[in-house]
């Protein structure tokens, strides 16, 4: 794999103003799990509820902050059904968005759908495994569950958060960026809706890693042919690690067990902030404040 380009987790679990919102969802999951002990669910319905409220919370979570933004100041997406540059790069995704994803296939894909799935997911995993993130923005291969005539997304309702989160405020910078193959184009973004979901992914991954289990994340096109197979929930659910990986979604992985393990040894000892502390952090200027202070603290270390 090129070392120019690295997989890591580009989402800083250090800010603030992000932090309560991993304290949040974090012990709304964990409040899951519990219930699931008490009332003794299936693990196929514990997976879905895991994923599903982790997604839904993500979503609802991102837009109330961005609406605390001033109207003047708030980028609005341009994003529209049909457009599809962004589903044309790697999905990074949590363990147990991606067996919601095959879960929600099984349920609503007649057998020959679901046999026509398979196929193009398999040779989708097995064009795009070898690749590194270079290599795939050059190749641009579709996501296995983007309809490619209509361009809609064929799970839009259990898509994972990476999806949510991903949003331009110019159709143009992405068109660009995708026909520059650039793995990480300049997108104009709204910051809120962008960290504000992935703070809650985090959250969703900092329980799973407490309670053990294995919180990815995991390539989305190459994960998804064994999640389809089978259902996959019981043996994750009893702790395995059950998704295949490739060596770039390995490294990014690694990055995330740091990252997770420390948030959950923060969440033990009551050191993420408190959620009430969140809308005076999301003011823009006391984000770039904080910025620019730890750029400053960076410089001042060497
Ligand atoms: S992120 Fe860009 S390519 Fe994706 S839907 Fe939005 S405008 Fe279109
Ligand atoms: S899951 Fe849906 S939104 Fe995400 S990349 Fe695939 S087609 Fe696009």
């Amino acid at each position: 794999m090129s070392d120019r380009v690295l997989p890591k987790v580009s989402f800083d679990h250090t800010d603030p103003g992000l932090r309560p919102f991993i304290e949040v969802e974090a012990k709304i999951i964990l409040d899951v799990f519990a219930q699931a002990r008490d009332e003794v669910w299936s693990a196929r319905d514990l997976v879905e509820r895991v994923a599903d409220t982790a997604t839904s919370d993500a979503e609802a979570g991102a837009r109330e902050m961005s609406e605390q933004v001033p109207s003047t100041r708030r980028l609005l997406p341009v994003c529209q059904e049909g457009c599809a540059y962004c589903c044309h790069g790697p999905v990074f995704a949590s363990s147990a968005e991606i067996l919601r994803v095959a879960a929600h296939l099984r349920a609503t894909r007649s057998p020959d759908e679901l046999a026509a799935l398979r196929t193009r997911a398999k040779e989708t995993a097995a064009r795009v495994a070898p690749l590194d993130l270079e290599q795939r923005a050059v190749e641009k291969v579709p996501c296995p569950l983007l309809d490619q005539a209509s361009g809609r997304c064929g799970v839009y309702p259990v898509r994972p958060i990476a999806c949510r989160a991903y949003h331009s405020g110019s159709v143009e910078a992405c068109k660009k960026g995708f026909d520059a193959c650039e793995t990480n184009p300049l997108l104009p973004i709204n910051p809120a809706l962008f960290h504000v979901a992935h703070a809650y992914s985090f959250g969703m991954m900092t329980a799973c890693a407490a309670e053990g289990l294995d919180p990815g994340p995991y390539d989305l096109a190459v994960a998804l042919p064994a999640a389809l197979d089978d259902d996959l929930s019981a043996r994750w659910v009893a702790g395995e690690r059950v998704l295949p990986s490739t060596a770039v979604s390995e490294r990014m992985r690694e990055g995330y067990v740091t990252t997770l393990g420390e948030l959950s040894a923060d969440l033990r000892a009551g050191r993420l902030d408190a959620a009430s502390r969140v809308a005076a952090k999301l003011d823009p200027d006391a984000r770039r404040r904080e910025r620019n202070k730890k750029k400053r603290e960076r410089r001042k270390n060497g």
